[in-house]
């Protein structure tokens, strides 16, 4: 970074500093001192892009949320991970069974979004048969964590019209869904990509042996949402419309309403 660059970030810092430093302090203090109010509503895992910005997206304060950040909103599969998974350690699988077995946090939401440089990575890696020698390490990462999100991009782009549908198995069962991606054909592939990735988010988290109780007695919920940089929305996707639809005071409503009566 330049000087300049880090001039202005630690600017930013004095700044916070000398205006909402206290009153994040105190709320920090605050649930310190009522330590049965410490109760995070979600786990958000999304992609590490620089133009994201979760809290502020979302309008979440301190304690609310927990946060995982990499490139492209990944979990490793089960098939990745194995059953032995103090042998293939990751930080997304640790975070998961801090958060949803240790903590008791209720909802997974899983956030990804147009023009996603690691789903253009990933784009790459699709449209390549075969691992070149001299990739480096951010394919050779996709290539491992990434392959059920191939699968399924190569399922849809045999698919009519190229809009699926394609069919993700979650546990429990009944939850399991399939997904007609962009059928308005507003979206550009690799904008689909990252969609269908959100989605396989879905499947790969529901595979992990030390969930099974927390998802079967639907402790935890998983949710797959995504984000438009370029006009700020965000789309949550709906199972009983098998797609995703915007979020607006109406759609958010019916989904609320669905999740109530459950
Ligand atoms: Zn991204």
């Amino acid at each position: 970074m330049t000087s300049k660059g880090i001039s202005r970030i630690m600017q930013g810092v004095l700044r916070y500093q000398s205006t909402r430093r206290a009153d994040v302090a105190r709320d920090v203090r605050a649930l310190r001192e009522n330590p049965g109010h410490i109760h995070p509503e979600a786990l958000y895992i999304t992609c590490m892009d620089s133009r994201l910005q979760p809290s502020m997206t979302t309008q979440t304060h301190v304690g609310d949320m927990y946060v995982i950040r990499n490139s492209g909103n990944l979990v490793p599969h089960s098939d990745h991970c194995g059953e032995d998974l103090w042998k293939h350690p990751s930080c997304e699988t640790a975070a998961l069974d801090l958060c949803c077995v240790r903590s008791n946090v209720g909802n997974v939401i899983v956030t990804g979004h147009s023009d996603c440089k690691a789903m253009n990575a990933l784009y790459d890696v699709v449209s390549t048969v075969a691992a070149g020698e001299r990739e480096g390490p951010l394919h050779t990462y996709l290539r491992s964590y990434a392959v059920p999100t191939i699968m399924k991009m190569q399922q849809l782009l045999r698919s009519p019209n190229m809009e699926g549908p394609l069919e993700f198995s979650v546990t429990p069962r009944h939850r399991s869904f399939r997904a007609f991606i962009d059928p308005e054909h507003e979206l550009s592939e690799m904008d689909k990509l990252s969609q269908v990735n959100v989605l396989q988010q879905m499947e790969n988290i529901s595979s992990l042996s030390f969930l099974q109780t927390h998802l079967g007695d639907e402790l935890v919920n998983l949710h797959a949402w995504w984000f438009n940089l370029t006009t700020g929305e965000y789309h949550m996707f709906s199972p009983r419309d098998e797609r995703f639809i915007k979020l607006t005071e109406e759609s958010a409503a019916a989904m609320l309403g669905i999740v109530g009566k459950e």
